[in-house]
């Protein structure tokens, strides 16, 4: 049999996936806080991970572990992960193959995500693009696989700069598109302009506002900027403000292609919505990891 695991370890969660020749046996979610409270060096994701596997009485051949990060060059050391501590620093890799003794994945959560959409569209694209925007906005970029930059610092759509915007980002810059086009600028416009609105029906009730169609186009600008440097063949959209009840998607695919260079890669662009599987993320590690290391000989 073919075993292979994934881990998703989320700012607020963290899910663990197990697939037994392409299918899905396991999927399980925890408090990262918890995990993260139980010792250093991920000794609580090691140990919940070791109760999840011996519960499903299968052995993985590989794990891919998914983090809210910034990765070196190597794929295997923490750079930067702002919202969950005791990562940085970390080499993820040789903590975790040797706690597992089977060989680790490591890479940003986010393109493990994407993967998972681009393995669940049935498309294997040369050229692909996803941006994901939640509470933050994430992006990854797939050219013949994961796009990572020099340094391991690719694919940061989040931190383009923003003409105008004048906010401090989490990252320390001034002015990044995070500071206006994800779901933390949607609660604190909610906040101050709308206090009766439930955050999840901004769109639904304000979404006329000159400030939210804003939003919306410069979320299509900043999606055309990605297509037009890269010229993708396929794009999906996806996070938790996308999802959001009359979110107006077909108004930021229009918006995008507008923005897109004709008539590559405008004419032919397929545009998708992301999954929303709360578990994509540990998904996309173990299929990632399956894809890597191959079917049991
Ligand atoms: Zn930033």
């Amino acid at each position: 049999m073919s075993v292979f695991a994934g881990i998703d370890l989320g700012g607020t969660h963290t899910r663990f996936a197990v697939m037994a020749d392409g299918a899905f046996v396991t999927s399980e979610k925890y408090v990262t806080a918890d995990l993260m409270a139980a010792g250093p060096r991920l000794a609580g994701v090691i140990d919940r991970y070791r109760e999840v596997i011996d519960r499903t009485g299968l052995a993985p051949r590989a794990v891919g572990i998914g983090l809210p990060a910034t990765l070196d060059a190597a794929r295997r050391t923490v750079l930067s992960a702002p919202n969950v501590d005791g990562l940085d620093g970390l080499d993820v890799v040789d903590l975790l193959q040797g706690a597992f003794g089977v060989p680790v994945v490591a890479e940003r959560d986010v393109n493990f995500q994407f993967f998972h959409d681009m393995t669940a569209s049935g498309r294997t694209p040369k050229v692909a693009l996803g941006v994901y925007i939640g509470t933050g906005v994430g992006n990854a970029v797939w050219i013949n696989g994961f796009y990572t930059g020099a340094h391991g610092s690719a694919a940061e759509l989040g931190h383009i700069p923003v003409p105008g915007a004048t906010g401090t980002c989490g990252c320390g810059k001034v002015g990044c598109l995070e500071t206006v086009c994800c779901g933390r600028w949607l609660k604190g416009w909610q906040e101050k302009n709308a206090p009766q609105t439930p955050i999840a029906d901004i769109f639904a009730r304000h979404g006329g506002h000159p400030d939210i169609r804003g939003f919306v186009e410069t979320a299509a600008m900043a999606v055309a900027t990605a297509v037009n440097i890269i010229d993708p063949e396929l794009v999906f959209l996806g996070g938790g403000v996308l999802e959001m009840p009359a979110f107006p998607l077909e108004t930021l695919k229009a918006r995008l292609l507008a923005h897109t260079r004709a008539p590559f890669p405008r004419d032919v662009l397929e545009v998708r919505l992301a999954s929303n599987l709360g578990d994509s993320g540990a998904r996309g590690a173990s299929l990632y990891v399956a894809n890597q290391f191959g079917p049991q000989p």
